[in-house]
């Protein structure tokens, strides 16, 4: 389709010219980012700050300029008689002014401001495991936050406001009706998993130290079999792995190297792969527009999971990764297919959440939830998160973390200032199996196709189902489009059933 038929409306036609110098300082904003956090030499983060403060205001003022606004009020009187395209983009426009319109500017610098401090602090007292170091700095964050939900608004609950900037549309309660329909599966899973012993809790791979050089070369063969297009994508390295997209012809991906058990820079690889991946198979005509990205962090995540879990955690998938492993990796000699399934599927309940298996990932969701909501309605004060936390932890897992750091301080989302952010994870995680289940009913022969190696099929489903809509629709809607029902948790509790306690995926 060309852009030309997809916006056709003389009134959205010029609101998608004015939005492109919008869109040029977002291209540069992401360009930078992936700079600061691959190549950039150390001396350059304070001008990097400074240039990238200044573009965001820019940013802010092309969007909240009076004469853009009223042109999308124009259009939004019109909107009945808009094509699809053309009522999306509307509606994430005025979604944008919403939200950034209804912030004081002194909110947002301050926000800026703080967080900036914070994340340094942090990175300090996670390093010391010293809650007191941080805990101010939390306790503005919380402060900010609220204010920042009364700013946007919300009907039940202050939260609400929170987590619908991270996914359009989510409530706390939606949230909670998540988690209830899928916690008791998870756990009875996990006590059938460490009875019947099938999924290791430790593995001797764990411990195999692997070349840098060698890994990097196995990664780049995973991304190809798996279809990550070279011309339109980079593989670097950073300390936390990303992915960032410049537009729908250039995606770049990240992973890092630990030089020991080789499934975590793999999989990590897989993982972005999956983000890369929505990014890069958005509708070409909607290039350069406020509709060329991801509708939400849920949506995204379902991808990545998609991908890193469904496909990637499967006995199909070791199949057809094998060899390649094995012709690179030396020290996979004498483990069988099953034997790196296992390994790359132990289950073993830990502290850290981004070294959580499949099964106990979602119980690390539902604590950090839990206190965040308890922290915006008030009822749990920061002074008392550490407590909570190591009490929720050992309720939930049985595990008992041995300092702040492995801890209330491992992530770094709330010194950033994104709280109403992890439960996007979930909904990721879940909507992954409804779509393995919908590609099953529709299409049939999943795990045949991965065996094969034949990773386009799943890759054009996906394009069709999600990917070319770009933020066209709401994510609720554009599940409900691409996978004829509703965000569903059946699926997952089925999914985590027949892998973990049935034994029985293939
Ligand atoms: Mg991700």
């Amino acid at each position: 389709m060309a852009a030309s038929e997809v916006f056709v409306d003389p009134v959205v036609k010029e609101i998608v010219g004015k939005a492109r110098s919008m869109w040029g300082v977002e291209h540069a904003l992401s360009l930078m980012g992936w700079d600061s956090r691959t190549y950039m030499p150390r001396g350059g983060v304070e001008e990097r700050g400074i240039a990238r403060a200044e573009l965001i205001v820019l940013r802010r003022r092309l969007l909240l300029d009076p004469e853009f606004v009223r042109l999308v009020e124009k259009a939004e009187d019109s909107y009945e008689g808009l094509n699809v395209y053309e009522k999306g983009l509307v509606r994430v426009l005025r979604r944008r002014i919403r939200i950034e319109g209804s912030l004081p500017e002194k909110l947002v610098y301050e926000r800026a401001r703080i967080t900036e401090e914070a994340v340094a602090v942090w990175e300090k007292a996670k390093a010391k495991g010293d809650f007191e170091a941080f805990k101010p700095y939390l306790e503005r964050i919380v402060e900010l936050s609220r204010e920042i939900a009364e700013h946007l608004g919300y009907e039940e609950h202050p939260y609400d406001a929170l987590l619908d900037l991270y996914e359009e549309g989510l409530t706390t309660r939606r949230v909670e009706s998540l988690f209830d329909a899928i916690l008791p599966t998870l756990k009875a899973a996990l006590e059938k998993v460490r009875s019947s012993g099938y999924y290791p809790e430790r593995h001797p791979l764990e411990e195999v130290e692997y070349q840098v050089p060698v890994m990097d070369k196995v990664n780049r063969e995973v991304l190809t079999l798996i279809g990550f297009p070279w011309d339109r994508g980079r593989l670097d390295v950073s300390a936390h792995p990303f992915t960032i997209s410049m537009g729908i012809g250039d995606v770049r991906i990240t992973t890092r190297y630990e030089g020991r058990d080789f499934r975590h820079t793999m999989y990590a690889v897989i993982h972005e792969f999956g983000h890369a991946l929505y990014e890069l198979q958005i509708d070409e005509a909607l290039k350069a527009t406020p509709l060329a990205s991801g509708v939400s962090l849920g949506v995204h995540e379902s991808q990545s999971r998609f991908w890193e879990n469904v496909v990637g955690r499967s006995m199909a998938f070791v199949e057809a990764v094998s060899p390649l492993l094995r012709r690179h990796l030396g020290f996979l000699e004498g483990y069988s297919d099953e034997e790196l399934y296992r390994y790359f599927n132990i289950v073993r309940p830990g502290p850290i959440r981004v070294e959580a298996d499949e099964l106990t990932y979602n119980f690390h969701i539902y604590l950090r939830f839990k206190i965040e909501k308890e922290l915006i309605e008030g009822s749990l004060r920061v002074d008392e998160v550490p407590e909570v936390w190591n009490r929720l932890m050992e309720e939930l897992l049985g595990v008992k973390p041995r300092s702040h750091s492995e801890g209330v301080l491992q992530d770094i989302h709330w010194s950033s200032g994104a709280i109403g952010y992890f439960p996007t994870y979930t909904i990721g995680t879940v909507l992954a199996a409804q779509i393995l289940y919908r590609y099953e009913a529709v299409k049939g022969g999943f795990y045949e196709a991965i065996r094969s190696g034949d990773f386009a099929a799943i890759r054009e489903y996906l394009r069709e189902a999600i990917h070319r809509w770009g933020s066209t629709f709401k994510p609720d809607e554009l599940v409900e489009r691409g996978l004829g029902e509703p965000l569903n948790p059946e699926y997952y509790n089925r999914y985590i059933t027949r892998k973990f306690v049935e034994l029985k995926l293939p």
